[in-house]
């Protein structure tokens, strides 16, 4: 049982860094190789930006 507020398909990130660019909240920033890392899903506020720039559809936001 988990609470995080995302599900993320890791290995189709490609690390463009659009969704930890654009995060109001920084929930999410990047690994050293620039790809998706849920850094801080406390602070996730649920608004979505990230689910819906995502190029690759990496990011489930869990509604
Ligand atoms: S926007 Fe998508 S592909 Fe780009 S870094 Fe974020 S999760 Fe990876
Ligand atoms: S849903 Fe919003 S607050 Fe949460 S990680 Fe994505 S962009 Fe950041």
């Amino acid at each position: 049982m988990s609470s995080l507020p995302l599900d993320i398909n890791y290995k189709y990130c490609k690390a463009c860094g659009i969704c930890y660019d654009l995060c109001p909240k920084k929930a999410v920033s990047g690994d050293d190789q620039g790809k998706i890392v849920l850094r801080n899903p406390q602070l996730c506020v649920k608004c979505g930006i990230c689910e819906s720039h995502c190029p690759d559809y990496v990011i489930f936001l869990r509604r």
